[in-house]
């Protein structure tokens, strides 16, 4: 599902082709056990799910696009919720026509290479669903 190299606290990962993007994230940071960090990335998919929030509304708006597109942008962050890992992952997509898509990312299909840098923190950070904001905020004591 991946490969990586580690230097330090930072890891090199590269995502096999066809594999689900944030499938192959969860289980990477799963099997090394990284409980807080950042995420940045680039590469290639065939089809993303995005999720835009309402903060109006507190509801989601999901959706999917299934064309070539390049991760112009994948940046976001790893947290513990309920006792899994937690991604908050936003990513820019570049279409054919050189616009772009943008959201939350929920689910993308790997199409060429998704090449990603993780900086793992020696920490644990939480989070919890928070009823005013209908988020799922970061809890600091
Ligand atoms: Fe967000």
């Amino acid at each position: 599902m991946y490969t990586f190299h580690q230097t330090g606290n930072t890891y090199a990962l590269s995502i096999d082709n066809h594999c689900d993007l944030t499938e192959a994230i969860l289980t990477f940071i799963a099997d090394q056990h990284i409980t807080a960090g950042e995420i940045s990335g680039i590469g290639a998919v065939s089809e993303a799910t995005l999720r835009f929030f309402n903060p109006q509304t507190k509801l989601f708006e999901d959706r999917t696009f299934t064309q070539q597109m390049e991760i112009a942008n994948l940046i976001g962050n790893i947290s513990v919720m309920d006792g899994k890992p937690y991604l908050h992952l936003h990513i820019t997509l570049g279409t054919a026509d050189f616009q772009t898509i943008s959201g939350h990312l929920l689910t993308a299909r790997i199409n060429g290479a998704c090449e990603l840098f993780v900086h793992k923190y020696d920490t644990t950070l939480l989070r919890v669903h928070e009823e005013s904001t209908g988020l799922n905020m970061y809890k600091f004591e």
